[in-house]
């Protein structure tokens, strides 16, 4: 092939590749095998390595490599980029209600409901329809730029097919099979396993090497438009059908609703919906969908007055005491762990929740072999919520705490006025060990 050739082929490759990941990312159906798409991203790659001068910046072969940092750089968000108010129940919801209608002075508007991903807020900026960087939240006035590891995103256009310059901001998540297939990986390799989804996301949005970003698959939904009233839009619903028709990621179970109770009925239908999504929602987001009364409204220092979230009570589920046994601290402190039937809460497997001290056993009366009431929230190891004694058969027996060390063999003491229980043997050898992980770690030293 001559030059020109191969520089218009460099063209085609783009598009097609364009094409293939709107369809595979944003709409679910690829219409290529995932090895002609392997193909056809060498032959770019290998066309762009001969002609660097021909490489368009936001080439699709730039999500496979989007560079790698020494350290990151602050951005300034032009806008503000706050955080939602939060409500927990329909009573909340139903101020939230009054308080925008007294303000607004007029009940003449919808409610647009969405889904609340459990990621990290992300702002992105097109220039001449060309991405341009994007940002993380930060404090709210300054992010950090993260576009290297935003780049890798499959399903993010980085041409748009619209000359456009403006600002668009989302969520960033990890998907539900990602984030178990990174944390068995990490088991096997007797690495920390991340938390949750989000932590993951956030854990993988802050790496200095973007072919982190790539290889754990990281994905977006994009829903708010700050500049929409002064792009000619009046409705944020409209925005979103506008970031459909360029290819921008959406969520598309969104609802438009009259009033309260609407609001309400799609809450409950999504939360029976939630366990089956492929990623992790933690609440919706309910926004008045006029921006008019939007601007009208405002926001206080923190949180804009035209939106709120309403947040999904922490998961529980049932499972069943096996065992109770003792863990030691490096300051000796003892606390009692449950190992007990495994169970899945909140996307992950566990065997073990947290009892926290001798009290909480003995008020709970939490007995081996009993059905327990666990529940998740946020850390890995969930905590026992309350014992179902109704569900007991004779079999169960009370916890007696012991009186000795289970690493040592020494006396524990309970100090008067305290919940906790310790090791008093400073010679233990798990606070020893656990002291010298503790010396030994990031926190500490940082040694490896
Ligand atoms: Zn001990």
């Amino acid at each position: 092939m001559n030059e020109n050739k191969e520089v218009a082929r460099i063209e085609e490759l783009v598009a097609v590749l364009e094409k293939y990941n709107y369809e595979y990312y944003v709409n679910n159906a690829s219409s290529v095998s995932d090895a002609e798409y392997d193909n056809l991203m060498q032959e770019l790659m290998e066309l762009e390595a001969k002609y660097p001068e021909h490489t368009h910046p936001n080439s699709p072969s730039k999500k496979v490599n989007g560079g790698v940092l020494s350290s990151f750089s602050k951005i300034t968000h032009k806008r503000m980029m706050l955080s939602l108010g939060n409500a927990y129940n329909k009573e909340d919801l139903l101020a939230f209600d009054e308080r925008v209608k007294s303000e607004a002075g007029t009940s003449d508007f919808e409610y647009m409901v969405e889904l609340k991903i459990d990621g990290l807020a992300m702002s992105v900026e097109y220039q001449n329809g060309e991405f341009h960087h994007a940002v993380t939240r930060g404090d709210g006035e300054v992010g950090e730029d993260v576009s290297h590891n935003i780049r890798t995103i499959r399903s993010l256009p980085l041409k748009l097919n619209e000359n456009r310059e403006f600002e668009i901001r989302g969520e960033v998540y990890l998907p539900k099979a990602e984030f178990e297939r990174i944390n068995k990986r990490r088991e096997e390799k007797g690495e920390e396993l991340f938390a949750n989804p989000r932590n993951a996301a956030a854990g993988t949005v802050r790496q200095l090497d973007s072919a982190v970003a790539y290889e754990r698959h990281l994905d977006a939904f994009w829903y708010y438009v700050p500049d929409a009233l002064s792009l000619g839009f009046t409705k944020h619903s409209e925005t979103l059908d506008y970031l459909d028709s360029l290819n921008l990621k959406t969520n598309k179970l969104r609802k438009l609703v009259r009033n309260m109770d609407e609001v309400w009925d799609y809450i409950v239908e999504m939360t029976e919906k939630r366990p089956t999504l492929p990623y992790e929602i933690d609440g919706m987001v309910i926004k008045v969908d006029d921006l008019r009364i939007q601007q009208m409204l405002g926001a206080t220092a923190k949180t804009p007055k035209w939106a709120i979230a309403y947040k999904f009570p922490a998961e529980e589920v049932v499972s069943k005491v096996k065992d109770i046994f003792l863990s030691v601290g490096r300051t000796g402190k003892v606390t009692p762990n449950c190992e007990m039937e495994t169970v899945r809460i909140a996307g992950t497997k566990v065997g073990f929740a947290q009892l926290h001290n001798a009290d909480y056993i003995r008020d709970k009366d939490i007995r081996i072999g009993d059905s327990i009431v666990v529940r998740k929230a946020g850390d890995i190891i969930p905590e026992v919520v309350r014992a179902l004694p109704e569900r007991r058969d004779g079999t169960q027996v009370p916890y007696e705490f012991p009186k000795r060390c289970p690493v040592c063999g020494g006396p524990l003491e309970r100090f008067e006025g305290e919940s906790d229980t310790y090791c008093i043997n400073i010679e233990c050898k798990a606070r020893i060990v656990e002291a010298l992980i503790h010396f030994a770690s990031r926190d500490a030293l940082n040694i490896d």
